[in-house]
């Protein structure tokens, strides 16, 4: 915006704030990740919380603040474990076809819940329940199966088989014996845990108090999931993603929201947050740049106040970690990624110590790199990695988004880490995955390359006949790499190639065979209404907007068939926007549907999502390379007879793609 600030008093208060937002303050004491940590437990207490009582029907999940000695014996007496018979064996010894032994019964029939009143005298027998009490004098069960009825006064049975003392038989304590430990503190209460307190006839535990944790964002762009988003709003998923990881950790989550970045507010919140909960984290506002505020309120709350700003650490530079008085405050940087990394590092295991949980035993697992990773001297960094299962082992597939990414975890088996003096890591490399969250399963299938929303319908139908694939978006070229060095089974690709403008026949190679998939019409998209290209064909409209110096439009990647496809349409010509170069069709239609730029090419399907103008103008054909030293596997086989399924083609159909026909492969 053009401002005078001689004459403007707005204008003035414009360009002190766009200063400020040029002038970046740098963290002042930057520490290492090792440091950050050594201060911060310097200052916390991590002993478990005070005990509570809880009763069975509130104990899942919960942490035992003591051990849980048996106060009485399960089962509580000797048990039958069949129908059938209470006898003495040695009364059924020698028992055969040829010599069957005769017990006469006594005047009793014991079931469940019913003290026995007669004793089992040598040459009888007492019929029993399953969970019957063992009556006096028998010490073995014989099943009913195994008797015949002898029809006598008083009647009798006959045995054809012995029995051997004990059989049939629980006794007294052999599954909970009294004054046994039967769960130890610091045991987290499953199902299980249950069933067994509930057994020895406890109707409640001593459970550590469960850590509140006060969760908020900060950042006037914050909309609270559920409401529309407005222009250049972001959901605010931090809030949910840490109130979700608290309770994974054994705390109690205490939702504050998100707050814009206004101090007064904001202060008041963190005052509060203090006082209600035992640990309070802080999601945003932490670098120290434009309009970032949370660092500067945090230094007034109290003593001993902040102990870390910036720590050298990817993801995570602009952590925060300070003491209130008694209280553990921290500030997470409010990227995603960032944010659930320094979450895990270093308040995980902080809420786990006060809710009396162990640590968690970091599980790791040796994998080797495909490709070269770069890192930022002086930095240590953490990479992302998708597990495969390679032919000599696994392989670690750096699945980085960049930190302001939400999916980069859930597709995530774990990270490693580079060390902060080491500048790459080179292809080949073995390093060390510390897994995330479940160990690893190996999906059944692996999909690496350009992801399209018609692979995930025939993604799904692999899921319904029972195989699970992984699908990683690493773009044509990627796919064509990792293809060719047998790290996945499929490859989708949509690359032209420029001097023949056919699509994907030149991948094909020794070893890697093309696998006809679909086609999708691309086309010129343009604001619905926008009358410089309404009404007109794709070689209008792109006259039209290469004769208006006003009209902005925005490029694709190099290396992507639709970059090749505009460079053709562009013979030459290098308009206004052509340096913008986003890398999906999805990108595309937003800078368009949002204004940034006029026109781009992008594919039917994404036109429509976005609501934009769409004039067709050739099809870009989406295929697989099939690694073929892996096409017998049954998950191989099954993704090609998917392809050919007419459900799952008239699905995509309904996408508007049009699949191509297969041959048999
Ligand atoms: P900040 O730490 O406030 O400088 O934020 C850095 C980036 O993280 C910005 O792109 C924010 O929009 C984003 N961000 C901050 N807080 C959240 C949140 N609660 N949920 C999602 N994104 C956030
Ligand atoms: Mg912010």
């Amino acid at each position: 915006m053009a401002v005078d600030p001689k004459r403007d008093s707005r204008g003035a208060a414009i360009l002190d704030a766009v200063r400020r937002a040029a002038r970046q303050e740098q963290f002042l004491d930057v520490v290492s990740a090792a440091e950050a940590r050594r201060r911060f437990e310097a200052c916390v207490d991590r002993s478990p919380l005070g005990a509570q009582s809880v009763p069975l029907s509130e104990m899942l999940g919960r942490v035992l603040a003591a051990d849980v000695v048996a106060p009485v014996d399960a089962p509580p007496f000797d048990r039958a474990n069949v129908d059938g018979f209470a006898v003495r064996a040695a009364d059924t010894a020698g028992a055969s076809d040829a010599a069957p032994r005769r017990l006469v019964l006594n005047a009793e029939v014991i079931a469940c819940g019913v003290e026995p009143a007669v004793e089992v005298a040598p040459g009888t027998a007492t019929a029993i329940a399953t969970g019957g009490v063992i009556p006096r004098g028998a010490d073995a069960v014989v099943m009913v199966e195994q008797t015949e009825l002898i029809e006598n006064d008083p009647p009798a049975i006959a045995l054809r088989r012995g029995a051997s003392s004990g059989q049939f038989i629980s006794y007294a304590g052999s599954d909970i014996a009294r004054g046994e430990t039967l769960l130890r503190r610091g045991t987290r209460i499953g199902s299980r845990e249950v069933g067994m307190l509930a057994a020895c006839g406890l109707a409640a535990v001593e459970v550590v108090r469960r850590p509140r944790v006060a969760v908020l964002s900060t950042g006037d762009e914050l909309v609270e999931p559920g409401r529309p988003l407005r222009a250049g709003g972001v959901y605010d998923s931090n809030g949910a993603i840490i109130a979700a990881a608290v309770v994974e950790a054994g705390g109690e989550p205490v939702a504050f929201g998100a707050f814009p970045d206004e101090e007064t507010t904001l202060e008041l919140a963190m005052r509060s947050a203090l006082d209600a909960c035992d640990i309070v984290v802080l999601s945003g506002g932490t670098s120290k740049g434009a309009g970032d505020l949370s660092h500067r309120i945090v230094s007034r709350l109290g003593k001993p106040g902040i102990l870390v700003h910036g720590v050298a650490l990817k993801p995570g530079k602009p952590l925060c970690l300070a003491v209130i008085g008694d209280k553990p405050l921290i500030v997470l940087p409010g990227f995603p990624t960032s944010a659930i990394f320094t979450f895990h590092a270093f308040v995980a295991p902080l809420i786990r110590a006060r809710a009396g949980l162990p640590p968690e035993a970091a599980k790791t697992v040796k994998a080797q790199l495909p490709v070269r990773i770069v890192s930022e001297l002086g930095r240590e960094e953490f990479v992302l990695v998708s597990l495969i299962v390679g032919a000599d082992g696994l392989i670690a597939f750096p699945t980085g988004k960049g930190s302001g990414a939400v999916t980069a975890f859930s597709q995530t088996d774990g990270f490693l880490a580079i060390d902060a003096l080491v500048s790459a890591l080179d292809a080949g490399t073995s390093a060390e995955v510390t897994l995330i969250g479940k160990a690893e399963t190996a999906p059944d299938l692996v999909i690496m390359g350009s992801h399209d929303v018609a692979l995930d319908v025939v993604v799904g139908a692999l899921a319904e006949r029972g195989f699970a694939a992984r699908t990683i978006a690493i773009g044509s070229l990627g796919g064509v790499n990792a293809a060719s060095r047998g790290e996945c089974d499929l490859a989708p690709v949509h690359l032209v190639d420029p001097s023949t403008g056919v699509y994907n026949k030149h991948l094909a190679a020794p070893g890697l065979k093309l696998v006809p998939g679909w086609r999708r019409m691309q086309g010129f998209v343009f604001r619905e209404g926008d009358a410089r290209f309404a009404g007109m064909t794709a070689a209008e409209a792109l006259k039209a907007a290469l004769a208006d110096p006003a009209v902005l439009m925005v490029n694709r990647n190099a290396g992507s068939g639709t970059r090749v496809l505009i460079d053709g349409l562009l013979g030459g010509a290098r308009p206004a926007g052509y340096a913008n170069h986003p890398r999906s069709h999805n990108a595309v239609a937003a800078a368009v549907s949002q204004c940034r730029a006029d026109w781009g090419v992008a594919i039917a399907p994404v036109a429509k999502m976005y609501r934009l103008g769409f004039l067709p103008i050739a099809p870009e054909h989406y295929d697989f390379l099939l690694v073929e030293a892996r096409r017998e596997r049954p998950a191989v086989r099954a993704f090609l007879a998917v392809l050919r399924d007419q459900t799952v083609r008239a699905r995509i159909r309904a996408l508007g793609m049009e699949p191509d026909d297969q041959p048999s492969i």
